[in-house]
């Protein structure tokens, strides 16, 4: 029998009776849009990571589109995103008009290189582009090493976009993402690790006057009347059943989490040995939305993936051409002395089945396959 790379039934069936009847509630109400769970799921999320506002919208791209927009970022500007990420991080850029960036990563985290984004901002202004903004990832669950990024994008006027699509809820020195940049983003994703049932997104913020600007612009730029339009906007909204689904997923989340590092580290214990396991920095808590190993070549990789399979194990290759390298993005500018790092892990990274409800048996026996 095939293993399942991320069990969302297993899930399921620990939320199903509730589910079926906050279901049944908005059946009853037909409030599809906008809904009370809307409301209390936007306050679940702004509690749970301790920040102000939190607007649901329709998917974590849009959560990062309406950050721009509500940043004005336009034509001439610059917006730096690692290369090694998930292509959404860098479409939003030229989806508002401004060109992205690309900045290498760390080898041992997968995470924005300070040194790089410092060399990327100095060649976009040679480029005579407008430095605007810096979009970290918290790439596989890890937060990004925000007390080396935040202070080169405060003396270089950067706004500051957490994407943290696969990283809400880690910790970062006592605090929590979604609440460390001056607006954080996640996704909601089936596959993500706080996933609803079809698409979803949020955007996190301190900043009321930015709150108000997104709430206007995730409802077509809506002012204090639906009918009067104040600015172009976009239809982003988080429908009613999602955040039903989100909100049962709520009452299981930590405990979620918690399983996940034990998962965790069992990977570590029974791989250190033979490849490059993910490093968590000290006073960091990832969620490990991936688990993540690196091989010594893309042959051996090529091998653990023969051999998984071989045992019905699946494995995926996040990422396997990092942006730059993209049709889509190839002609953007990146950090001057290359991206060398992002290109490396291209060739060797792993990823395992990683979810809360992997038991130790079965990663046994995902171990055993892997290592051969
Ligand atoms: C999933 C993901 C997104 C986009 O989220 P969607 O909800 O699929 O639009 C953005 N950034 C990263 C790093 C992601 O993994």
């Amino acid at each position: 029998m095939q293993l399942p790379f991320i069990d969302l039934a297993a899930q399921q069936a620990r939320i199903r009776s509730a589910l079926d009847q906050s279901f049944a509630k908005i059946l009853d109400e037909g409030k599809y849009i906008g809904g009370p769970e809307v409301i209390e799921l936007e306050k679940q999320l702004a509690e749970f990571c301790g920040v102000k506002h939190c607007l649901s919208c329709a998917n974590g791209t849009d959560a990062i589109q309406l950050a721009l927009m509500a940043f004005g970022v336009k034509a001439g500007d610059a917006v730096f995103v690692p290369a090694f990420t998930f292509a959404a991080t860098a479409e939003v850029a030229p989806l508002v008009g401004a060109t992205p960036v690309f900045v290498d990563v760390f080898s041992d985290t997968f995470n924005m290189d300070p040194e790089s984004l410092k060399r990327a901002i100095a060649h976009a202004r040679e480029l005579g582009l407008n430095p605007a903004c810096v979009i970290p990832v918290d790439l596989f669950g890890l937060p990004a090493d925000y007390d080396a990024l935040l202070p080169i994008a405060r003396e270089n006027g950067l706004k500051v976009i957490g994407d943290s699509a696969q990283g809400w809820g880690g910790v970062y020195k006592g605090r929590v993402t979604g609440s460390l940049c001056d607006v954080s983003t996640t996704s909601f994703f089936p596959a993500k690790p706080l996933g609803c049932y079809g698409d979803g997104g949020a955007i996190f913020t301190d900043d009321d006057e930015l709150a108000r600007v997104i709430d206007s612009l995730r409802v077509h730029g809506q002012g204090t009347h639906k009918y009067i339009n104040e600015r172009v906007g976009l239809n982003s909204r988080l429908d009613t059943l999602q955040a039903a689904v989100l909100l049962q997923k709520m009452t299981i989340y930590r405990d979620e989490l918690e399983e996940r590092n034990k998962i965790a580290q069992r990977y570590n214990q029974g791989l250190g040995a033979h490849f490059t396991v993910p490093l968590v920095p000290e006073g960091l808590t990832s969620i490990w939305a991936q688990y993540t190993i690196i091989t010594k070549s893309s042959a051996e990789r090529d091998a653990v993936q023969a051999r998984a399979a071989e045992a019905k194990i699946p494995t995926a290759i996040y990422y396997p051409i990092p942006l730059h390298q993209q049709l889509a993005y190839k002609d953007y500018p990146c950090d001057p002395a290359g991206l060398p790092v992002s290109e490396d892990l291209s060739g060797r990274v792993i990823s395992l089945p990683m979810h809360p409800y992997l038991s130790a048996q079965v990663q046994d026996r995902i171990i055993e396959a892997v290592i051969g």
